[in-house]
């Protein structure tokens, strides 16, 4: 008889972003035609750059002719894309080979399917609060996990302890939902404690492109020792709006091997079994991002978000209320006010002041009375909600 992948009756519904809509579908029910302000969205809401449209376009016309078209693509990533990205690397002072830059549909689908590199024996670090695809990633696996909890005291950046025993580490720099960045020393702590206990590290790097801080790493690859203990998983979903357009990278170093297999084979192995390639103009798309013009023009929309994110901080910074995140990452981590817990305070924000935002609580136990909110939204709407907050808050 067949017999489903039992884990999956392991998984806990995810009741964050249904109850916000269940909430939201209620509140404008009974007051209707008002207008909300959401500032809880993950997604970006600037189109893609004109650099990146352009290339779409040429390569959509390639694709009409015989002479230019293009069929299959590589498994790993188009050549030329793979050059592109690992030169990037190098621009910023990170040596790598282009073979070991692998093209993705986005680091979603790659924190997913690079668990096939483990064994469902090993057992997973998760930081929290976290992004809620760690945990479910391994609960369908079947694999245990920690949870190792941060909070306020340590900036949310938790330190390796030789008490814990993983396998797999998952560090996500800058932060999504705290905002919070590794220094360069805690991330080595991190990857002396990886070589040392043979873990491997997974670095979820998303948002490294709103990292302005020159002294922060914007890959774990900038650590000495990171060859031989970690992967990248990388997207341009945040960095240039490709949410919907879907292309991501992951970096797998030649050096990074346990118990005599090669995990840099193994995931070409992998992919050439699994995949087909990523789209050629998804690809090509992508290659534009790179160019000097590409970068001008992501680097202008990173400062729409940017500037939401001052918006906000002025706000908070006026009412006296804690937050980190908002300067190196596009989330804003926030105490809520006057001992409420993340439930009662998004309720007071919807009902008072017509905001949206994202209980923390739905991230992990330890962010229960904490609450976020993305700076990814209009700058018309960020404006007005920090003004209706001012209000709110003052009264
Ligand atoms: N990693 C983190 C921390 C995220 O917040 C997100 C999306 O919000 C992703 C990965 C997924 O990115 P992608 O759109 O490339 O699948």
């Amino acid at each position: 008889m067949l017999k489903p992948n039992a884990h999956y009756a392991d998984l806990k519904d995810s009741y964050l972003f249904f109850n916000i809509s269940q909430k939201i579908a209620a509140y404008l029910a009974e007051h209707p035609g008002q207008r909300l302000l959401r500032l809880g969205i993950g997604d970006v809401s600037l189109p893609l750059c004109p650099a990146v449209i352009d290339a779409l376009h040429e390569a959509v016309s390639e694709q009409a002719e015989q002479s230019t078209f293009h069929g299959y693509m590589p498994e790993c990533g188009a050549p030329f894309l793979r050059e592109t990205i690992a030169a990037h690397y190098q621009s910023r002072g990170v040596k790598l080979k282009a073979d070991e830059v692998f093209v993705s549909s986005g680091a979603s689908d790659e924190l997913g399917d690079i668990l096939d590199l483990f064994s469902p024996e090993n057992t997973s670090l998760i930081f929290e609060p976290a992004y809620p695809a760690y945990v479910d990633a391994n609960v369908m696996g079947g694999r245990k996990i920690i949870h190792l909890p941060s909070g306020k005291e340590n900036g949310f950046l938790p330190r390796p302890d030789e008490s814990v025993q993983a396998e797999l580490i998952y560090i996500c720099s800058p932060n999504n939902p705290t905002g919070a960045v590794f220094t360069k020393d805690l991330l080595a702590e991190w990857v002396d404690f990886a070589n040392k206990t043979g873990a491997v590290i997974l670095f979820d790097a998303a948002y490294e492109a709103f990292i302005e801080d020159e002294t922060l790493p914007r890959s774990i690859f900038e650590i000495e020792g990171a060859r031989t203990c970690a992967i990248e998983i990388c997207s341009l979903s945040k960095t240039a709006g490709f949410t919907g357009t879907r292309l991501g990278y992951t970096v797998i170093p030649k050096e990074l091997e346990r118990a005599g297999m090669n995990l840099n084979a193994m995931w070409v192995r992998n992919r050439t079994t699994k995949t087909n390639g990523v789209s050629y103009i998804l690809q090509k798309g992508a290659s534009a991002v790179f160019t000097e013009e590409g970068q001008k023009q992501i680097r202008a929309n990173i400062a729409v978000y940017k500037q939401n994110a001052k918006t906000i901080m002025a706000a908070l910074d006026a009412l006296g209320i804690w937050y980190c995140g908002g300067q190196n990452a596009p989330y804003i981590w926030l105490k809520c006010p006057g001992g409420m817990d993340s439930w009662q305070f998004f309720d007071h924000l919807l009902n008072e002041a017509q905001i949206v935002g994202t209980p923390g609580s739905g991230f992990g136990a330890c962010g229960e009375g904490y609450f976020r909110f993305s700076t990814f939204g209009s700058p018309a709407d960020t404006q007005e909600a920090a003004e209706r907050m001012r209000r709110l808050f003052r009264s």
